[in-house]
């Protein structure tokens, strides 16, 4: 392949981001399924294989790909940053004219591609997947996921699909467009969302995965909730002040009638009314001052300006060794300064 530096892109028609947790058993599949499917499309695609920290031994797999297949571009970050942090890093560094995003453990069949580039073919920017029917997930990942759902749908001005992931191909400008959105909580399905341009649904079913178990328990997946709520809506700010209104109006109800009682002079020791009525407050403002927490932990993150990932190194037998050794918006400001020069 070309000797081009990773600065001066050479254009490639179509780019496979994969973020890459501890995903060992599956990644020889993966490249096999993947790279099967780009063939049919084009001769020019690439896999971008984002390693996230993993310790199991994927790394060293996708590693030995990419001394192996041209078409691989491995990017072994520093650390583990989670998955959407992963996906942005390989999405920022990808080059080609169409991106689909997948999962390393092929819930989502990468031979829908075909169907999906015919779809952008009609001039679509975003085709993305929604799943009808999903194997061997828990009712309760189903159910919470289905809550989840609703409750966003509620909330957020943009709309987002119930029922999508992040798999989904894009078109170049779609995606400059998500680049350009430097945020450090990023809920990526929504943040597409919210780009407009021409977008539609593409009804799939979700397999099981390959190999491997999950690396969303619970914890994670209320965490992702809490970044969509928080990053697309202001809603629950307004949620506190009206449980703040709502707690005061009964307050004012229970000083009338406190107030009248004593007027009768009928003073009831009242120590459980009192208790109550504290205890209630009590938690109400812990749980404002919690939403408020929320927002200001964030605000507190973004305005550090940090870099969102830095990586170790980028191994591609496209590219020269000792690039591999700068982090990617380096890489990326060299590439700029290429195109202008
Ligand atoms: N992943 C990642 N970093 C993480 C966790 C997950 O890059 O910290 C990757 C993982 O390898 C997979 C994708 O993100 O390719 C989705 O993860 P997973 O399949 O565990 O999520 P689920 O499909 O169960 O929601
Ligand atoms: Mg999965």
């Amino acid at each position: 392949m070309g000797t081009g530096k990773i600065g001066a892109h050479r254009a490639v028609t179509l780019s496979v981001v994969v973020p890459c947790y501890n995903e060992r058993d599956g990644v020889a599949e993966l490249h096999r399924r993947v790279s099967a499917v780009c063939l049919e499309q084009s001769r020019s695609y690439e896999i971008v294989l984002v390693i996230d920290g993993a310790t199991d031994g994927t790394r060293e797999a996708i590693l030995e790909l990419a001394k192996k297949d041209d078409h691989v571009v491995a990017i072994d970050l520093a650390r583990n940053y989670g998955h959407q942090i992963a996906l942005s890093a390989g999405l920022e560094f990808c080059r080609g004219e169409r991106i689909l995003i997948l999962d390393a453990d092929l819930q989502d069949p990468p031979e829908l591609l075909g169907a999906m580039m015919a779809k952008m073919d009609e001039g679509f920017d975003v085709v993305y997947g929604q799943r009808v029917k999903r194997d061997g997930e828990s009712w309760f990942k189903l159910a919470s996921a289905s809550m989840f759902y609703r409750l966003l749908g509620r909330m957020v001005d943009v709309e987002i699909a119930p029922d999508s992931g992040d798999f989904r191909l894009m078109s170049r400008r779609a995606l400059d467009h998500l680049n350009a959105m430097p945020e450090r909580y990023r809920f990526i399905r929504g943040m597409v969302s919210w780009i407009g341009l021409r977008q539609v649904a593409f009804p799939y079913e979700r397999h099981r995965r390959f190999a491997g178990t999950t690396h969303y328990p619970l914890k994670k997946m209320v965490l992702l909730a809490v970044d969509a709520m928080t990053s697309f809506s202001i809603v629950p700010l307004r949620f506190a002040s009206m449980l703040g209104m709502m707690f005061g109006l009964l307050g004012l109800v229970v000083l009338g009638y406190t107030l009248l009682e004593w007027s009768r002079g009928n003073v009831v020791p009242g120590w459980t009314s009192l208790a109550a009525i504290m205890l209630i407050l009590g938690s109400v403002q812990l749980l404002v001052l919690g939403i408020f927490g929320e927002y200001l932990g964030r605000m507190y993150m973004e305005t550090k300006r940090r870099p969102l990932y830095f990586v170790n190194e980028i191994v591609s037998r496209d590219q020269p060794a000792k690039d591999g050794d700068l982090p990617v918006h380096r890489l990326q400001e060299m590439a700029k300064r290429a195109a202008r020069g």
